[in-house]
């Protein structure tokens, strides 16, 4: 089951400096607030981009 994350997408015109889920991210740190995360490939045609993700997966 999947939810959607609560709150209003970010302006298109004036999207935040950081990652543009921070205003509604239950995770989002200093991190996320000063730079976007890069887009990262994944299996397939699929991408991520995520600090919270990279942190996680980092061996
Ligand atoms: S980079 Fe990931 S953890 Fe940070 S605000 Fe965006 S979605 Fe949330």
């Amino acid at each position: 089951m999947s939810s959607a994350a609560e709150g209003q997408p970010p302006d298109l015109a004036a999207l935040p400096a950081g990652c543009a889920f921070a205003p509604r991210c239950p995770y989002t740190h200093d991190r996320c607030l000063a730079a976007p995360p890069s887009l990262e490939a994944a299996a397939g045609s699929r991408a991520w981009a995520c600090y919270g993700y990279e942190a996680e997966s980092a061996p």
